[in-house]
């Protein structure tokens, strides 16, 4: 019998969650839900809602929890992810992660897997993805704000989630396809 897995990719902005969530997804052939990414798609395409979240996102804030909840419920409701999926950058606060155990119900979160890396390492790797994918958020005060944002209203979930039993914590200090060795090791335990 094959494994579902629903996992949830934690961790600072740049510790490595949107790199490792798509060699994951490939590794299991499942999906891969990057909230970020699909903040990103609706400001490519000028919706309403991505003109709304343009506002959060550019400066380094959380777009508010209603408008990202909704966004994931509808994701979540295809049929897609019936095979498992990979969570990038939801849950963000503890008020969504709530929301997603509610969404799933019975099907809850298999794992979540919290990338731990330097802050020190942090920042010029955020810098360095500035120059090289032009996001309009990896400016230096943004990336400042993003950190602050995610110690005051993210770490939370570091918590949380062990209180749930589902957290295994990996050092992303090291070469991409290592850390991904890593975690398919630490997800096999
Ligand atoms: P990311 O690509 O995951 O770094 O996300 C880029 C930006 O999108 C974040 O800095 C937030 O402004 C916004 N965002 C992404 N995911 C969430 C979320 N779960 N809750 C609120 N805002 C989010």
């Amino acid at each position: 019998m094959t494994r579902v897995h629903r996992i949830v990719m934690l961790g600072a902005p740049g510790a490595g969650k949107g790199t490792q969530a798509v060699r994951l997804a490939e590794h299991f052939q499942i999906p891969t839900i990057s909230t970020g990414e699909l903040f990103r798609q609706h400001i490519r395409t000028g919706t309403e809602l991505g003109e709304l979240a343009a506002t959060y996102i550019d400066g380094g804030n959380l777009v508010p929890d209603d408008i990202t909840i909704r966004m994931v419920k509808e994701r979540l409701s295809r049929t897609d992810v019936e095979g498992g999926f990979i969570l990038d950058g939801f849950p963000r606060t503890v008020v969504q992660a709530e929301a997603l155990g509610e969404m799933l119900g019975e099907e809850d979160i298999t794992a979540v897997v919290e990338l731990w890396v330097d802050a020190e390492e942090v920042i010029p790797r955020l810098l360095n993805r500035a120059a090289t994918e032009a996001r309009s958020d990896d400016t230096a005060e943004v990336i400042r704000q993003r950190i602050k944002v995610y110690r005051e209203q993210t770490r939370p979930l570091h918590e949380y989630y062990i209180k749930e039993g589902t957290l295994r914590e990996i050092n992303a200090v090291g070469e991409i396809e290592q850390i991904t060795e890593r975690i398919l090791a630490e997800l096999e335990r």
